[in-house]
């Protein structure tokens, strides 16, 4: 048993609803806490068939406010875990907690169950914003919480920062990116405001006091090159860690690697299949209680929509993409690709190091119009080399796109437990 996965578990529920927060999170949705926390152990054992040819080497419990669902309800889940599954004894533990919202007696607990990883929603420095935006800390309970971390024994700790709040300028995100920094963590992520429609905040989302793409873009810049002065090597396009502190769970969906989600509107990906699960608690709570489908979107990834991912996600990170890393997985050319990257190492947007492009700074400021931009050239390639008036090579190549060796998806769905995946 040599596959490993990576497993998420989404605990939706919060104190209080943020103003930018388009997840599935509830407020004053606590009574539902202990049928949730039974529906969430019964569908791990249900799923024991399909975790037992998995060596489990991560494990997150994201949200929502995972601390708001309480250290000993959490131990339970991940004991649950480790009964019904493999999960390796060296495995990265994650757990996502708000500052002030969690005592230093249930860190402890949290850590001598085998958490071994913090993710702590700083988001920035400033008291008056942090109340603006309904978060229910100060940058004080920031401070406070990570240090009770370190004395109950934990020795990663990543912090979440955004940037282009509301009447957020230069000036004050330099403050929390130096004040964030200070604190020490061994990993930050950095992430641009994004106003969704459905967010308290989309009522201004043309607002002045939002600072605009190039204020953002400005931003994001200093944040890139401040933190590699504190130490922190950017990874990915929005996350930031001190040498070995990468996170290994995301690195499982930035390298298309297969993870298993639980709870409602956890997400999956295991062999060539993508599914999630319904994104409503209540139905997620009755479905598996009945042992009925819960299931509410899946799909069969083609060897060609593989290769896409390929490109679209290992773009977002430092490791960036090969020809002939990409040629020996999928068996398909780049040529077009490959043109386009030049273009882009011209602007300043793209590197070629070692046989791997990635993108700079700059361009994963661009990310999302540039990678666009070479599906579209990936795609064009396609057509062309399926054309019969080709050479009879790229004919062959064509020909080629399916793996050798890909993971098979049957020995995840079979058994007794197949019927709750539809197609
Ligand atoms: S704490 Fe996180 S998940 Fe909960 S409402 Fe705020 S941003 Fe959303």
């Amino acid at each position: 048993m040599d596959k490993r996965v990576g497993i998420y578990v989404h605990i939706p529920f919060c104190a209080s609803k943020c103003a930018y927060c388009n997840f599935y999170s509830l407020a004053g949705a606590e009574k539902l806490i202990p049928q949730f926390h039974s529906a969430v152990l019964r569908h791990i054992k249900e799923y024991a068939p399909q975790l037992d040819g998995y060596l489990i080497d991560t494990v997150y419990f994201g949200g929502g406010t995972p601390n708001h669902f309480g250290a000993g309800r959490l131990v339970s889940v991940f004991n649950a875990l480790k009964r019904h599954g493999h999960v390796l004894l060296d495995a990265e533990v994650t757990v996502e907690i708000n500052p002030g919202g969690i005592a230093k007696e249930e860190l402890l607990k949290l850590r001598r169950a085998g958490f071994n990883r913090l993710s702590i929603g700083v988001q920035c420095s400033d008291d008056k914003t942090l109340k603006s935006l309904g978060r229910a800390h100060t940058f004080a309970d920031a401070e406070e919480t990570v240090k009770d971390a370190r004395q109950a024994g934990f020795e990663n700790i990543s912090v979440d920062i955004i940037y282009g709040l509301p009447s957020q300028d230069r000036d004050s995100w330099a403050e929390t990116v130096a004040r964030v920094a200070a604190l020490k963590a061994e990993h930050i992520s950095c992430y641009g405001l994004n106003i969704e429609e459905g967010t308290q905040l989309y009522m201004f989302k043309d607002s002045p006091f939002l600072p605009d793409d190039d204020a953002q873009a400005d931003m994001y810049l200093f944040a890139v090159e401040t933190l590699a002065r504190f130490g922190y090597r950017q990874y990915e396009i929005s996350n930031f860690a001190r040498r070995g502190f990468e996170s290994k769970h995301n690195m499982k969906y930035w390298l298309g690697d297969d993870y298993i989600g639980f709870g409602p509107g956890a997400h999956s990906y295991i062999g060539r299949c993508r599914y999630s699960f319904i994104e409503d608690i209540e139905k997620y709570i009755e479905r598996v209680k009945l042992g009925q489908v819960v299931v509410e979107y899946s799909e069969e990834m083609s060897d060609f929509e593989n290769a896409g991912e390929y490109l679209m996600l290992r773009l977002r990170t430092y490791h960036g993409i090969s020809e002939e890393e990409y040629y020996d997985i999928y068996r398909l050319k780049m040529d077009n690709v490959l043109e386009l990257l030049r273009k882009y190492e011209e602007n300043g947007w793209a590197i070629q190091k070692d046989g791997r492009w990635r993108f700079t700074p700059k361009g994963f400021m661009l990310s999302n119009t540039l990678i666009g931009e070479i599906l579209e050239a990936q795609t064009k390639q396609r057509t062309q080399i399926s054309k019969p008036w080709q050479t009879q090579s790229a004919v062959e190549d064509t020909q080629m796109t399916l793996f050798d060796n890909r993971p098979l998806a049957a020995g995840v769905y079979s058994g007794k437990r197949t019927e709750r995946i539809p197609n």
